[in-house]
């Protein structure tokens, strides 16, 4: 409370608004002792700061809706970055995976190689091992090439909002 506030209180003669008119009523918004005329004023005053603060609560959501139109369309970009990353992923997969089959295709024709050079008698045995050394190259039980992947995820951070509030902070207005 200023000075001039609490002069007009204690002596009560003139309203603290316009100086002039005996003060009335303590004014609901401001706490200084005014006349009808000044209080009806500054409920109008108060109206209308309400009224911009609306307006700007109002301007805070539209931002949200603009925040949130931005991040999905990061999101979609994200997206089409997996894609786009995934379809390399198959192509390099399928790169590997020739050199692998090729890998163990020669690994089958040096065999037949090998029998064909064989001496007759030499043949018997060495198919018996042959087929028990191939004996992991079935369909039924194929886990020669193992395919997996790990799932990708779109991360969303949500960066420290401000939640300072004047009446969490302040404590000595209201005290
Ligand atoms: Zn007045
Ligand atoms: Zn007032």
């Amino acid at each position: 409370m200023t000075y001039d506030e609490r002069e007009t209180l204690t002596s009560g003669r003139n309203c603290a608004e316009c100086k002039k008119k005996p003060p009335q009523v303590q004014c609901l918004h401001c706490s200084q002792f005014v006349c009808l005329e000044c209080a009806q004023k500054h409920v109008n005053l108060v109206a209308l700061e309400s009224e911009d603060a609306m307006h700007f609560l109002n301007e805070k959501l539209d931002i949200l809706d603009q925040i949130a139109a931005i991040a999905r369309q990061k999101i979609v970009q994200e997206r089409d970055m997996i894609v786009r990353y995934a379809d390399e992923e198959r192509d390099r997969s399928f790169m590997q995976l020739a050199r692998m089959i090729d890998v163990e295709k020669q690994k089958v024709r040096y065999k037949s190689q090998e029998l064909n050079g064989l001496p007759l008698n030499a043949i018997p045995a060495y198919i018996r091992e042959l087929k028990a050394e191939l004996q992991y190259l079935t369909i039924e039980n194929n886990d020669l090439i193992n395919v997996s992947s790990t799932a990708p995820r779109i991360l969303l951070q949500q960066r420290g909002s401000q939640r300072k509030s004047i009446y969490d902070d302040d404590d000595n207005m209201f005290n």
